[in-house]
């Protein structure tokens, strides 16, 4: 779902490979750890986006919440927003609307 670069060599790393990398193609840096944390990241974004479709803002916006602490991407903080908006959390929408616009 999100990429991942090697952190020592800055090399994307195939998408094909992602669910079983444990390597750096280019330097052989271990990447298990970081792909583990993308897999967890992954998986909070998708509970959250399952939960705003059904309504339940509060649960949506934890599991952004949950996720953009394991990996901070712009989608995230834009999930975060849309969930604080369906939860009337203005001021949560109002911070996670200035994360978004910064990050982006
Ligand atoms: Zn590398």
């Amino acid at each position: 779902m999100w990429e991942i670069s090697c952190p020592a060599c800055r090399k994307l790393q195939s998408e094909t490979s992602l669910a079983t990398l444990s390597q750096c193609s280019r330097c052989q840096c271990e990447l298990d750890s970081l792909r583990d944390i993308t897999n967890a990241a992954a998986g909070a974004y998708v509970t959250s986006q399952q939960l705003l479709v059904t309504g339940d803002g509060p649960g949506a916006l934890e599991q952004a919440r949950i996720s953009w602490e394991l990996r901070r991407q712009p989608e995230t903080a834009q999930l975060a927003f849309l969930a604080a908006l369906l939860s009337a959390d203005y001021e949560n929408a109002d911070h996670w609307y200035k994360v978004a616009e910064k990050i982006s």
